[in-house]
């Protein structure tokens, strides 16, 4: 059981829509997952379903040792274990960079300021953004506030980081500049989820793909099945594009 996340047979439907029927995909630890797959077939869906923000009606679901099907789950502790970043950043407007990524920290982990201050820095350095600490949203470009909401997410110590779209708000230049930080993570050993539209970076960084088509994965495996396509379904939906 080494799996740091692991979904099977996941059932999820909203009313008589059946969004997600009998997902089933692992994920070791240090292994980069890439979810590919036209709009609406349910990637946001199975991302959002490993973080709980979404419950199952059926199969299991277990990440970092928490079993999210039937019982109690420690929310708390499940955020903590796993970081979730999204199209929209979200970044409070009010506060700099600094106090955005600390927040959390001093309010939630109630650490002392210092080592939330030294915390921030430190990420702030992974996403190569240290000299904006003091800087406001609004004064910076789309991909760095992505990357500062990447670094807050960082800033929690995560064992897992899911991405859902992150660069799809975001002009090609910028875009690169994520998926740079995104990149880093992986060859760190960050053990991550990707939901993605980018196909030569899927390639490049994932261990595994995962194909959905209509709530069911269509087809995995390592990346080559982006060269070679095993399902007509997998072939129409990369085109021409690689
Ligand atoms: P993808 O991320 O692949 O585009 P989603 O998982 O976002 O797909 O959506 C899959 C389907 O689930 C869509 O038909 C969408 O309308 C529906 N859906 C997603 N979230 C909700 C929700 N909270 N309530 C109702 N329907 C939803
Ligand atoms: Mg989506």
């Amino acid at each position: 059981m080494s799996a740091v996340v692991s979904l099977q047979n996941v059932h999820k439907s909203f009313g008589s829509n059946q969004v997600l029927k009998g997902v089933s995909f692992d994920i070791a630890r240090g292994q980069v997952v890439a979810i590919i797959g036209q709009s609406g077939s349910g990637k946001s869906t199975a991302l959002r379903c490993i973080d709980r923000l979404e419950t199952i009606d059926e199969g299991h679901i277990q990440v970092c040792g928490h079993q999210l099907d039937g019982g109690k789950v420690d929310l708390e502790q499940l955020r903590k274990d796993v970081g979730i970043v999204f199209q929209s950043y979200n970044l409070f407007p009010h506060l700099t960079v600094g106090r955005n990524i600390t927040l959390a920290l001093r309010h939630v982990r109630k650490l002392p300021r210092k080592t939330c201050e030294e915390r921030a820095r430190q990420v702030l350095e992974t996403v190569g953004l240290l000299e904006k600490y003091d800087s406001y949203p609004e004064q910076l470009s789309g991909g760095q506030q992505q990357r500062v909401a990447i670094a807050r997410s960082l800033a929690m110590e995560p064992q897992v980081m899911l991405f859902d779209e992150v660069t799809s708000a975001l002009d090609p230049k910028l875009t690169g500049e994520v998926l740079k930080v995104i990149e880093k993570l992986a060859e760190g050993g960050m053990t991550m989820v990707l939901v993605t539209h980018e196909m030569a970076f899927a390639r490049r960084v994932a261990d595994q793909i995962v194909f959905m088509h209509h709530g069911q994965v269509w087809e995995t495996g390592g990346p080559d099945i982006l060269v070679n396509p095993q399902t007509q379904e997998l072939q129409d939906f990369i085109g021409n594009g690689l």
